[in-house]
């Protein structure tokens, strides 16, 4: 007998940790912007599995790659060598300006990467006393859900009874270059940074401010690391949001759309003073850089890079935000973001972003809300214009109705 949709949801809460609460809507199907549910309706993605999908879903061409590699060679650790690998961090350093790479999965497992390098550069190259580095992290950050990152969310259903913490975190003001320079010590390894915070609440920090973070990372000998894994690859207008303010970090985190929304793979890209500081055995993954993800990452970042996907998100992001500015909403609090990744903040007396979410659904338009009030518009960047303004009428119905 066939299944329907709220077979699979009842299926899904039987049997899933209930550590998720997903908007109903069980997708079986999608191509580019668009997914299709059990009953064949249609949605448009404004989410993008949150900047994973910046490539749109199922793109040919990845689509393409994935299968050419699946039939050559997929797994092979990193005990034995690939064909895929050098060229994928070839061509990831070289896009990014940077000399070295380091393959990870998952966006945590990123970060996760990122602190080990920089405590090991702070002990080996900065001569900070063992076991006493400090990293800067800011408040309202999000990077990721493991044991030792939730130590320094700010969240406190992040970190609520997942204790003990993890020390060596000092948490500032996020916006604030002021506060990064009173709270750095001689300790001090790194300065840990999110271009604009999107799990925050789509935060946009105060302009200059990366710039001048970064200045006072590098007089203070402090590594100013990017964690682009949300705002990277194409999403605010720019490969790297940073680039926004002519920041070349000593450290930039990626993931999500760098597995052209199919396979996760993360890295950390920096340079050789920096990444050189791993000897063999210090670190690693079975899964990072395998053939199969790095086969898929490279033709992720020819997509993005051939398809001017960077450009399109600042044009149709610059439209998309003059659109909803111009909604008369007695709901809407404020706009804000950069190339597609938007959100939209509403009065508390709105009553929620949610039930906003559940009508855009019902419209067919799939957004997620976050941090109860801010609802986030970040569909992928091969989006039409035609499209885009669809999806913009929908929003505007349900925010003036
Ligand atoms: N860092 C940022 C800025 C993110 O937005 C996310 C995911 O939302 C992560 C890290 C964690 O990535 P993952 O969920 O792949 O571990």
């Amino acid at each position: 007998t066939l299944l329907r949709s709220i077979d699979y949801i009842e299926m899904e809460n039987t049997y899933s940790a209930p550590n998720y609460q997903p908007i109903d809507v069980v997708i079986a199907w999608a191509e580019g912007v668009w997914v299709y549910d059990v009953e064949g309706r249609r949605y448009l993605d404004a989410l993008s599995g949150y900047s994973a999908l910046n490539q749109g879903h199922r793109h040919p061409r990845i689509i393409r790659a994935l299968i050419e590699q699946a039939q050559r060679v997929t797994l092979t650790s990193r005990a034995f060598r690939n064909d895929q690998l050098g060229p994928f961090l070839k061509e990831l350093c070289e896009r990014l300006g940077y000399e070295m790479a380091l393959p990870m999965n998952t966006g945590a497992e990123a970060v996760e990467t990122a602190i080990k390098t920089a405590r090991k550069w702070g002990y080996r190259a900065k001569g900070v006393p063992r076991d006493q580095a400090e990293i800067i992290v800011c408040e309202g950050n999000f990077h990721g859900r493991t044991t030792t990152i939730i130590s320094f969310s700010t969240v406190p259903q992040y970190r609520e009874d997942f204790g003990p913490y993890t020390p060596g975190f000092v948490i500032i003001p996020y916006g604030d270059a002021e506060a990064l320079e009173r709270a750095i010590t001689p300790n001090t390894v790194a300065f840990l940074v999110e271009p604009i915070q999107g799990e925050g609440g789509v935060r946009v920090p105060p302009p200059g401010y990366l710039a001048r973070a970064a200045e006072i990372c590098r007089r203070h000998n402090v590594l100013f690391i990017a964690d682009e894994i949300q705002t990277g690859l194409g999403r605010t207008g720019k490969l790297l949001a940073s680039w926004w303010e002519d920041v070349q970090p000593d450290m930039v985190i990626l993931g999500k759309a760098l597995g052209g929304g199919v396979v996760p793979v993360s890295a950390v890209v920096s340079r050789r003073d920096i990444l050189g500081v791993f000897r063999p055995g210090d670190h690693g993954s079975t899964f990072g850089g395998n053939p199969l993800a790095a086969a898929v990452a490279r033709e992720a970042l020819r997509v993005i890079v051939e398809e001017g996907l960077p450009e399109r998100a600042a044009a149709l992001g610059e439209h998309a935000m003059r659109r909803l500015r111009a909604i008369r909403s007695p709901y809407i609090k404020e706009v804000r973001g950069r190339g597609l990744l938007i959100g939209i903040e509403l009065h508390p007396e709105a009553g929620g972003a949610r039930r906003f979410a559940e009508a855009l659904k019902e419209r067919g338009v799939l957004v997620k809300d976050t941090h109860e009030h801010i609802l986030r518009f970040a569909p992928p960047l091969v989006i039409s214009p035609e499209d885009l303004d669809w999806a913009l009428d929908q929003i505007q119905a349900v925010m003036e109705g």
